[in-house]
């Protein structure tokens, strides 16, 4: 399919750089291109060559000096004919350049429509075009290695043998129904079928590891002013960006940062003290730790390893029963021996836990100030949400739209095996095997509506 326009946008982010880009895709891009870059030596444009010009305004004064290359469709990102050009990275000239495209023709681009381009013209599956904004987005280098390999289309080519697999079967039913009996050959489809389930249930179970790696999760450190949450967190992303300071209660905002523990991208969240305060502004910061409590997936208890459980610590602990919580005991470096540290994370996790009411997840032993034990907190924090499982091949799903697609389709193919197997009648097997490659067919894209489309691809920048 090929789109009557030709669609420009700035593909390089927002602000001041080296270069910015601006790409034109569509059936009229070599004529955009012609008509607002002057080579500097004429002659006809060769795909995939860069030229050095100029890009001029109408009246054929000059914009800004400019490399441009055209790409013939297919073999370009869209797979139409494609024109990018670089000038100078500041936001007003790049748009001066943008503004020369629309005005010889090009329409502006929507969020992620040179992207959905390459889908709806074939050159890629939804799965892949998903990964291309996963690899914009990875926080991570595992994140980032998983949309990679999800580019490269292992899932695509699984999901497709899979497709095969349940295919063969429906057909079989079909003619079934279609011609009298004794026309079609006998069919045993539950080998066909098992190794579709089971390839569906592979894949499944591979998805809570996988959404993890590429959604991450969020940890918010609680604990009373001065145990060192701030001090923790900005160890944790070995940058400075909590103010810490010797005085209580300074923390006022929750403090937002990702970190790449194990591999997952982890939110921290920095809360203020819990307990009450008469401030207004430190009031204000109470209600956000809370709400950053609330959305947590797991609490860092940080408590100060020479400090004892006190009343104040009451109210923080009891935030914590309704959570997977990690007991961290902090500045450990302020204690002599291996032994006396064992004794005191020991006694505050007794302690603590008899607060509790219930065990931790976890305990670690750490200094903010030196660093010992944060990389123990950090695959600590990773194991919990990744479980004990690995799946080193790195192919997961990582998408939560495709693993509950791949679920329904588990199901529908279970459902079709036992009819075959209880001797059900094939029109009713052929609802189930097509509700399954449909279900398949959902995941890469074949088997898809606007809507779903939309909301996919909006999700993209503009000019990807
Ligand atoms: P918060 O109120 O819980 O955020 O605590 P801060 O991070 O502001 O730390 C309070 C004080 O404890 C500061 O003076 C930090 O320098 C100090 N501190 C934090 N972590 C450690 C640690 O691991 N060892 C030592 N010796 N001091 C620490």
């Amino acid at each position: 399919m090929m789109y009557d326009d030709t669609i420009a946008a700035i593909a390089t982010p927002p602000g001041e750089g080296g270069i910015g880009i601006v790409r034109i895709s569509g059936k009229d891009a070599l004529l955009i291109l012609e008509r607002i870059f002057v080579p500097v030596r004429p002659g006809r444009w060769k795909p995939y060559r860069m030229r050095y010009g100029h890009v001029v305004d109408r009246t054929g004064a000059t914009v800004d000096e400019a490399l441009a290359v055209f790409m013939r469709g297919p073999h370009s990102f869209t797979a139409e004919d494609v024109a990018e050009i670089s000038v100078h990275g500041g936001p007003l000239v790049i748009e001066q350049v943008l503004q020369q495209a629309l005005a010889a023709g090009a329409r502006a681009a929507n969020p992620g429509e040179f992207t959905m381009r390459a889908f709806l013209n074939g050159r890629i599956d939804l799965t892949q075009a998903e990964a291309t904004l996963d690899i914009i987005t990875a926080r991570t280098t595992a994140a980032l290695a998983l949309a990679e390999a999800q580019l490269g289309g292992w899932l695509s080519h699984e999901l497709h043998r899979i497709r095969d697999l349940l295919m063969d079967p429906l057909a079989y039913c079909t003619a079934l129904v279609d011609f009298p009996e004794d026309d079609v050959e006998p069919q045993n489809v539950e080998p066909p079928l098992a190794a579709a389930v089971q390839a569906l249930d592979a894949l499944v179970a591979t998805a809570q590891q996988g959404i993890v790696y590429r959604q991450g999760a969020r940890a918010t450190l609680i604990g009373r002013p001065n145990a060192g949450k701030s001090s923790l967190l900005n160890a944790l992303l070995r940058i400075d960006r909590a103010i810490v300071t010797p005085i209580p209660g300074t923390t006022r905002d929750t403090l937002e940062e990702t970190a790449s523990l194990g591999g997952v991208p982890v939110v921290l969240t920095d809360t203020a003290g819990i307990a009450e305060s008469a401030d207004p502004i430190e009031r204000l910061g109470v209600e956000r730790s809370r709400r950053a409590v609330a959305l947590a997936d797991v609490l860092l208890l940080v408590v100060d390893g020479l400090a004892r459980p006190g009343d104040d610590d009451n109210e923080i602990v009891a935030l914590t029963r309704s959570k997977r919580t990690i007991l961290a005991v902090n500045k450990i470096d302020l204690i002599d021996s291996a032994d006396a540290v064992q004794e005191c994370v020991e006694l505050l996790k007794c302690a603590y836990e008899n607060l509790r009411g219930a065990p931790f997840d976890a305990t670690v032993a750490v200094s903010a100030l030196t660093g010992h034990g944060l990389d123990a907190l950090g695959t600590t924090v990773a194991r919990l949400f990744l479980g004990e499982s690995s799946h080193a091949d790195g192919r997961l799903v990582t998408n939560a739209r495709h693993r509950d697609a791949l679920a329904r389709a588990a199901d529908h193919a279970r459902d079709a095996l036992d009819s075959f197997r209880r001797g059900v009648s094939p029109d009713l097997l052929a609802v189930d095997l097509t509700a399954a490659i449909n279900a398949v067919g959902e995941v890469t894209g074949e088997v898809v509506g606007d809507d779903l489309l939309h909301a996919i691809f909006s999700r993209f920048c503009i000019g990807k």
